[in-house]
């Protein structure tokens, strides 16, 4: 198909990215670099996550509320229920609508890494849909919720994590956020089968631009996604050539990303890893609002100068 070479000229990608709360002075330098480049390109919200078991939760208030502050961006702050109660978990709500944060992306959390299984706190929020309803009888944030096109490992079955899905859209929730998947058809038959459950709000596609392929396989075995042999092959022997491996894992993603635009998916979540390089070229070659911002903006600068 052509069309999945070039750009196709009416289509224009909705984007949004995730990046980690920084720990150190130089990760939060390195952050902000990362907004101030991929700012340009318009994204529809950015996201901050949640470290395991609560672990960053200053960290994160303070990065969405400088978000908030010092851009036009829209701050998502994710929010775990793994390992605090009700009464804790409401007071962190309190403090991001307090903070003017409106927009939570809201999960359950892995288990510690004690005995790995997931145990409900006894006085807290057991799965990510509790969370959901209490969030919003905290007040009216926007939320959203994780959706799994390979299927959650700890789900019964992939009917029951779809019922869960469901019941976390019923719950209140706008919309869905994918895992990371690598085979774009396996987003598409999940699509399916939720449009099929009668899930009508946006699942957008969770993107993992891969900047360390090992590290990206290791990521994988945790979440139950499955990394193709083709690509692993695509990577083969690139450690020692960033040039190299740069183009192959942003060709990769261009690939991806359009063989969805051609099957109708408008919007896409980048995993940025606070790094702005390879989510930027993406996002330049798949066309975002703020690019034709930018270009639109340049074109009356020069039409300017010309009268
Ligand atoms: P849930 O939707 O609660 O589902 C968890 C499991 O329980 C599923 O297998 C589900 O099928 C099952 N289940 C749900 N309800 C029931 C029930 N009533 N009975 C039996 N089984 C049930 N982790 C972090 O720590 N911090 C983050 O910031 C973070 N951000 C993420 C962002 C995205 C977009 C995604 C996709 C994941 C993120 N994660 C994060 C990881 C997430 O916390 C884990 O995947 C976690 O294991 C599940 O979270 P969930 O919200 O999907 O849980």
């Amino acid at each position: 198909n052509e069309r999945i070479i070039f750009a196709p000229a009416d289509k224009i990608a909705k984007v949004s990215f995730e990046f980690f709360p920084p720990k150190t002075p130089a990760m939060e330098q390195k952050l902000w670099s990362t907004i101030e480049h991929l700012r340009p390109l318009a994204p529809c919200f950015v996201s901050v996550t949640y470290g395991a078991g609560g672990g960053t939760q200053a960290q994160t208030l303070e990065t969405v509320k400088r978000i908030r502050n010092k851009t036009d961006l829209e701050p998502a702050a994710h929010l775990t229920c793994v390992g605090a109660s009700r009464g804790e978990i409401d007071d962190v709500a309190r403090a991001y609508w307090d903070a003017g944060i409106r927009h939570i992306v809201a999960l359950r959390g892995d288990p510690p890494k004690t005995d790995g299984r997931y145990h409900p706190h006894p006085d807290g929020y057991a799965y990510a849909s509790d969370l959901v309803a209490g969030l919003k009888r905290v007040a009216n944030f926007k939320v959203s919720v994780a959706a799994y096109p390979e299927v959650h490992p700890q789900a019964d079955s992939a009917a029951a994590d779809l019922d869960n899905l469901k019941r976390k859209l019923d719950a209140g929730a706008h919309q869905a956020i994918t895992q990371f998947f690598f085979n774009p058809d396996d987003y598409l038959r999940f699509l399916d089968r939720a449009r099929a459950a009668g899930i009508s709000q946006p699942i957008i596609p969770g993107i993992l631009p891969i900047t360390n392929f090992e590290r990206t396989v290791e990521f994988a075995k945790m979440c139950g996604a499955k990394v193709p042999d083709w690509l692993a092959a695509l990577f083969n022997d690139l450690n020692d050539e960033p040039v190299a491996r740069g183009f192959v894992a942003a060709a990769t993603a261009v690939e991806q990303c359009r063989y969805l635009q051609t099957r109708g998916v408008e919007e896409f979540h980048f995993y940025t890893l606070n790094r702005y390089e390879l989510t930027a070229a993406i996002c330049r070659m798949l066309r975002t609002p703020g690019l034709d911002r930018v270009t639109e903006a340049k074109k009356n600068t020069q039409d300017e100068a010309r009268l």
